[in-house]
């Protein structure tokens, strides 16, 4: 419109860095099969839908969330069975709390930028948050097989001394759990270069390992390590309730980064409202594992592809060719997820994310009936694409 091509002196007040970068993907999935975005496909049952609704009735929405938000706080703590010494605060998802880690280990002009170091291809917020707070992000890339490169881990951490270190457990996208020693010696190792070591269990729900189990057990060598965790893949998506443990005196620090009222009371009602039907999750949970499994086994039947281990809710799948150069490989993934997309079944090319995932598609874990059309959609669309 006319009123969009005037000229707005005021845009160039905001960072020309922003202005270059790349807004986070949310596909519109309008009458799709959703299995892009790692969700539950469960739902809330019926029967504690009504009780729901009767709860959130009753919030005083007038007033700020306040004690409910320190309720949640102590129900969340006995339901991570929080080890002791340490303190939780919340994040509106994680999303919130990578944010607030960014901003907090950031530097003020004039000081060498704080480096923060991840493996990749792993979740994209970490690069995100560290490129928005002026952090220095470094990218060590994982093995062929997709697991931690300790080696060439421990010479960055020992280089850069990162203020950061990220280990999502398991990671996005590729569902691995990383070998628990070398990750115990990369903690280690980023112990006595004075940084702090964030694991990111979104997605434990649907893994074998906590590392809570190492914090309680060892808690001397955890005081500079954080754990975060979310309710999204408990099937909450929605509610976006995230939060992140660790020993009290570095958590007390960022806490006072957070927005006071980062959490809304609906939503603060509805995270107590599933803690208190928790089993209820746990037995989605289970079946959602199960359903991976089966997923699996029907994907190694597939001809000319390959998926990868998974601990998470979502089965990285390599389409393309192995070994068929990485444009070649994107294009043809393309043409699979395009496919599949035509069958009405939405999932995630993960192509351009690194050039490892050249050829991938990230399939979330639906319910039966979600993963069998899923299965005859991929199906199909492979046929096509060959
Ligand atoms: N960490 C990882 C590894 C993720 O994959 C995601 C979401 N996909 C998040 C954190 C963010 O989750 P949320 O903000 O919903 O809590």
């Amino acid at each position: 419109s006319a009123a969009l091509s005037a000229p707005l002196p005021a845009l160039e007040r905001i960072r020309a860095d922003v202005q270059a970068m790349h807004a986070y993907l949310v596909q519109s999935s309008e009458g799709l099969l959703k299995l892009d975005a790692m969700e539950n496909p469960y739902g809330l049952p019926p029967e504690l839908q009504q009780a729901l609704g009767e709860r959130l009735g009753r919030v005083a929405i007038n007033r700020y969330p306040g004690t409910r938000f320190n309720d949640l706080k102590a129900a969340l703590a006995r339901h991570a069975r929080l080890p002791e010494g340490w303190a939780l605060m919340l994040g509106n998802g994680s999303d919130e709390l990578i944010t607030l880690l960014a901003l907090c280990c950031s530097r003020q002009d004039g000081e060498q930028p704080a480096a923060m170091l991840a493996p990749m291809p792993s979740f994209v917020m970490y690069p995100l948050a560290a490129h928005l707070h002026h952090m220095d992000f470094h990218a060590v890339p994982l093995r062929p097989d997709f697991q931690l490169d300790e080696a060439a881990m421990l010479a960055a951490i020992e280089s850069l001394r990162p203020a950061l270190l990220w280990l999502s457990h398991p990671n996005n996208p590729t569902g691995t759990l990383w070998d628990e020693a070398a990750m115990a010696r990369l903690i280690e190792a980023q112990g006595r270069a004075g940084g702090i070591a964030v694991i990111d269990e979104a997605y434990q729900p649907f893994a074998a390992r906590t590392w809570l189990d190492a914090a309680r057990q060892r808690p001397a060598e955890h005081a500079h390590v954080l754990v975060m965790r979310t309710l999204s893949k408990f099937g909450l998506a929605g509610v976006r309730v995230g939060y992140l443990m660790g020993d009290e005196r570095l958590i007390s620090q960022i806490d006072k980064a957070r927005p006071p009222y980062n959490l809304g009371s609906l939503n603060i009602e509805c995270a107590l409202f599933a803690l208190e039907h928790a089993s209820v999750f746990d037995e989605q949970a289970r079946l959602i594992r199960q359903e991976r499994e089966r997923l699996q086994a029907s994907l190694h039947r597939l001809p000319g592809t390959r998926p990868y281990p998974s601990e998470g809710n979502m089965v990285l799948l390599r389409v393309a060719p192995e070994g068929a150069p990485a444009s070649e490989a994107a294009a043809f993934a393309r043409c699979v997820f395009e496919g599949m997309k035509a069958r009405g079944v939405l999932v995630r090319d993960v192509s351009a994310m690194h050039p490892m995932l050249a050829g991938c598609l990230r399939l979330t874990v639906g319910s039966a009936s979600d993963n069998a059309r899923m299965l005859a959609a991929l199906t199909a669309a492979l046929a096509d694409a060959l």
